[in-house]
């Protein structure tokens, strides 16, 4: 085997941005892209759901596609599978159990799951490629069934740490297993790839334990209706409140269809055992008195039509708040999102009753690592190079730091980011080339992508308006024989319209009268619609103080 040839490395995603996550592993003839997720959008107001990875790497080179390996279930993982397949990039995919369900379902939704092949990957036990070998290993996190992987390649070992944190008492499964990591850092570890999320966090992250005590308690104690917000993804909290509630002789029910169908999936593979006898439907609710029921419900940010935000506004057809119904918020908020859950709380507490959220009482574990943790896998796999994955780019130079500390040497530590093409070879970590803004605008679920031109005028649409100037010209003589007529919307307030459009078809009056002229004395011909456009345009920046889009329409008859 050649291993002078050096291995690649490319994020697509997830380097400078909490989301997205995608990497390339190049080498030779073979690639695998770990994980494929994509991000929520802070451009929703304009219509863009989702931003994805941009495949056009990916798709040159389809060829060289050996599998797609996922670590875990969350969105920000597997979301962008179905535009990978759909895009023509056909390769098996690597995942555990739970992992393959979520992606199962999700690609059922998009009609693909028959068209791509599943592999199942067993904890500890390996892979083999032509290049390369990859192993899962447990990891604790916020979703069952996640991985880190431990990746031979010709140069030597990767671990890359997926999504992770060390939670010493987890609902299921065991702690992370530190011998596993200690001793790949004794065999000798070339490259540690490490999520980075929560590196601004000093203090070792909390135990599910701590949640399920707390849980317990107010449980316990809840005199109305409870209500737990959270991720649908997160099927071990869902498995405490099983728990809790058998024990405390409550019964649960799940608002919301990602809620419903992910305890499913669970269930299907043995999780969620104290749920028969104790899950009951929706429609149940109103058997039951209200204190002996937990609601465990989707909406934890704010989405519109969850079942929590319809709750909030008294729109939900078996949940009417009131005074003495509980409701705690036991999921982060994300970023972006925090205007309308705070709006959603306040709607909740109109309704009498209690919220607790993470400002207030702490009824939710992160499941990311903090510093503590982070510095101890680096000190466990005692990595050769280093490079931060999974953060902001504030996070990824904090957690570079922290691995110098930690006794990387300074100079084999690399802050990458998306787009990025890094070479490893046995003596260097560098990056080569960077490819521009390796990334792709989504709307709707069909998967539309939307160009950097259409947002750009839906931007102006949004902020400024637009205004019509109609008009009808005969198509014999060249004369404007009726127009014009202006039409705005979304420019000024009702009081100011009549004005400002008498105003405007002044302008285009006088236009058209120089148009005439010009057709009376065969003077070289005016671009009419050009002129109006610019005309109205310079009309309203003075008047207004803003340049609205303007659409001219000339009608020959
Ligand atoms: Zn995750």
């Amino acid at each position: 085997m050649n291993v002078t040839q050096p291995l690649k490395i490319i994020p697509l995603g997830g380097l400078g941005e909490i989301g997205m996550n995608c990497m390339l592993l190049e080498y030779d003839d073979e690639i695998l892209v770990v994980d494929c997720g994509l991000l929520f959008s802070d451009l929703d107001h304009f219509g863009v759901q989702f931003v994805i990875p941009d495949f056009t790497y990916l798709l040159q080179r389809k060829d060289k596609v050996k599998g797609f390996i996922i670590t875990h279930g969350h969105e920000d993982h597997i979301g962008a599978l179905p535009f990978a397949l759909k895009a023509g990039i056909k390769a098996p995919i690597f995942a555990t159990p739970f992992t393959t369900l979520m992606i199962r379902n999700r690609l059922t939704e998009y009609g693909l799951v028959d068209s791509v092949e599943f592999r199942e990957l067993k904890m500890r036990e390996t892979v083999a490629f032509k290049h390369f070998k990859v192993a899962a290993e447990s990891v604790n996190h916020s979703i069952i069934d996640a991985a880190a992987l431990m990746i031979d390649t010709p140069l030597g070992r990767i671990v890359h740490t997926g999504d992770f944190k060390m939670d010493p008492t987890p609902f299921y499964g065991s702690e992370i297993d530190r011998r596993a990591f200690g001793k790949a850092g004794q065999d000798g570890v070339l490259l540690l790839l490490s999520d980075s999320t929560n590196i601004e966090r000093c203090d070792h992250s909390s135990s599910d334990r701590m949640v399920y005590n707390k849980f317990e308690q107010l449980f316990a104690a809840a005199e109305g209706l409870t209500m737990v917000a959270m991720f649908a993804s997160n099927v071990g909290r869902m498995g405490q409140i099983f728990e809790i509630a058998k024990k405390i002789g409550k019964k649960v029910a799940l608002a919301g269809r990602s809620m419903e169908q992910n305890a499913r999936l669970a269930q299907e593979l043995g999780y969620h055992k104290d749920a028969p006898g104790i899950l009951i439907s929706m429609e149940d609710l109103e058997n039951h008195a209200r204190k002996d029921v937990i609601v465990v419900t989707s909406g934890s940010q704010a989405e519109l039509g969850s079942a929590l935000w319809r709750a909030a506004q008294g729109e939900h057809r078996q949940i009417k708040l009131q005074k003495g119904d509980l409701i705690l918020m036991s999921s982060r908020s994300i970023p972006g999102n925090e205007r309308g859950i705070g709006r959603m709380i306040n709607q909740l507490f109109k309704h009498g009753a209690e919220v607790l959220y993470e400002a207030v009482h702490d009824i939710h574990v992160s499941g990311h690592a903090t510093r503590p943790e982070l510095k101890e896998m680096i000190e466990l796999t005692k990595p050769k190079f280093f490079i931060p994955i999974h953060g902001e780019y504030r996070h990824l130079v904090h957690h570079a730091e922290l691995a110098r500390q930690s006794g990387v040497k300074a100079e084999n530590v690399l802050v990458a980011v998306n787009g990025d093409v890094i070479e490893v070879t046995p003596d260097s970590c560098r990056v080569v080339e960077h490819m521009e803004e390796p990334r792709v605008l989504i709307e709707g679920r069909e998967g539309n992508d939307v160009s950097k031109l259409v947002l750009k005028d839906r931007r102006s649409l949004g902020e400024k308006g637009i205004v019509f100037s109609l008009m009808v010209r005969n198509a014999e003589s060249r004369r404007i024989v009726s127009g014009p007529e202006i039409i705005t919307r979304g420019l000024v307030s009702e009081s100011l319209e009549g004005w400002i459009i008498e105003e405007a078809r002044n302008v285009v009056k006088k236009i058209i009268a120089e148009y005439d002229r010009g057709i009376g004395n065969n003077a070289p011909k005016m671009d009419l619609q050009e002129t109006i456009r610019i005309e109205l345009r310079r009309f309203f920046n003075q008047n207004i103080g803003k340049k609205p889009t303007v659409l001219p329409i000339i009608l020959d008859l």
